[in-house]
């Protein structure tokens, strides 16, 4: 085998492995955390060699970088996943082309997803973007416009709401982080109630807190760096 094969193989094995313990110290049910490869910044050879392992989740954050790639790997069975900001320019070229795209944060950007979607007859699975931590600079809706925005998208026929996703603020323990993904989690609850409606997934948890991220009830986790190595940008 070569080392490159090597390397991802057994990274990703290491993860998958820690992803199971978490869940079943946690008390979850086996296969209830999905893993998905974060392979931004990372060739598309990258992404085969698991894919030919038999990995199939992968997530992509540039539009352009993500498009290529999904053009050179267009004959495996993929399941792409969209976790980047997207400008509302941009939404045309994304939606229908990712199992879900985790980074919806505005009503615009919802309604020129939907509008892609229509014209292609396809129903395109969104998560919302959360911003738990109330950061200014950062992507993501507030809690505060949190209900709203749902409201507004189940008005959307081409669009189906599957839950949060969130990205805290960057902390060398990820014990800080513990607070967010909780609080993510309570608000999945609080707005299925109020809207009768069912959430089933949350986006959380990255290479340096995806173990936290579970024991808070994650269901998919975004796992780059520990996999893929250092990104060179
Ligand atoms: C890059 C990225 C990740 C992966 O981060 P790592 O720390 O490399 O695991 C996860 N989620 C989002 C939204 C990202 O942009």
């Amino acid at each position: 085998m070569e080392s490159r094969e090597k390397e991802l193989i057994e990274n990703l094995a290491a993860v998958n492995e820690d992803v199971a313990d978490a869940v079943a110290k946690t008390g979850r049910k086996t296969g209830s955390v999905a893993v998905m490869a974060v392979s931004k910044l990372h060739p598309a050879s990258d992404i085969e060699i698991l894919y030919q392992a038999g990995h199939k989740c992968f997530g992509e954050s540039y539009v352009q970088e993500a498009l290529a790639k999904q053009d050179e790997l267009a004959s495996l069975d993929i399941d792409w996943h969209y976790i980047g900001g997207l400008q509302s320019k941009k939404a045309k070229y994304v939606s229908g082309r990712f199992c879900a795209i985790h980074s919806v944060d505005s009503i615009k950007l919802a309604e020129l997803l939907n509008k892609k979607a229509q014209s292609l007859g396809v129903v395109q699975n969104i998560l919302i973007q959360v911003n738990t931590a109330g950061e200014e600079q950062k992507s993501g809706v507030s809690e505060e416009q949190l209900p709203s925005l749902i409201e507004g998208i189940s008005a959307l026929d081409n669009l189906k709401l599957t839950g949060f996703m969130a990205l805290p603020p960057f902390f060398g323990d990820p014990e800080g982080a513990r607070p967010y993904f909780a609080r993510l989690r309570m608000l999945s609850e609080g707005m299925e109630k109020l809207f009768g409606i069912k959430l089933p997934e949350l986006s959380m948890g990255m290479t340096g807190d995806f173990r936290v991220a579970i024991e808070e009830g994650s269901t998919m986790v975004r796992v780059g760096t520990r996999i893929f190595g250092q990104r060179l940008s």
